[in-house]
């Protein structure tokens, strides 16, 4: 769902999103293939929606810490070792006063995970492909869920976020133009 400014806002079920399209609230930007049948008519299902009106939201509101999110941002990969990641991993471990944070928390495979177990990268003298940062910008209210449509990929590329998260933001938003 996209605000009134083409900015994008959040990822909401196709059947919400249809009833703010026949409510009027919001407009059909992209069509599904898929289309939802009542009685009396076919209606297509929306793939994006954008508000008819300007919602206001807090420019810096934090993407919530979701194990989704997480993978989204570490591109589904163990930052260790590349392989599909399966769990989450505390680069410092909570065991020693490590933290539940975006800095702290990274997507790891079942075998690094279980190998690196309570010590930190340091002790083990590992590398990650990048620091674990926080995501910011307003793409990733949509990456952070999870969900792709390559549909999107047009209305998220200039909302990648600047810093740290630019290039991954970049690559996530790639990442959804490819198939499941
Ligand atoms: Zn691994």
């Amino acid at each position: 769902m996209l605000n009134a400014t083409y900015e994008p806002l959040c990822v909401v079920a196709d059947r919400r999103a249809l009833v703010l399209v026949l409510s009027q609230k919001a407009h059909a930007v992209e069509q599904t293939d898929r289309v939802v049948r009542s009685e009396r008519r076919v209606e297509p299902l929306p793939s994006v929606v954008r508000l008819v009106r300007y919602v206001r939201v807090p420019r810096r509101a934090a993407v919530p810490l979701t194990r989704r999110a997480v993978f989204a941002r570490d591109g589904g990969r163990c930052v260790y070792c590349e392989s599909p990641a399966t769990s989450l991993d505390h680069v410092i471990p909570r065991s020693r006063g490590g933290l539940h944070v975006w800095e702290n928390v990274v997507s790891a495979c079942r075998r690094c995970n279980h190998v690196k177990a309570d010590r930190s990268v340091s002790d083990l003298g590992w590398r990650m492909r990048h620091a674990p940062f926080q995501p910011v910008g307003p793409a990733w209210r949509i990456l952070g869920s999870g969900r792709a449509d390559p549909m999107w990929v047009p209305y998220l590329v200039d909302h990648a976020g600047g810093g740290a998260g630019h290039e991954a933001g970049l690559s996530a938003i790639e990442h959804l133009a490819l198939p499941a």
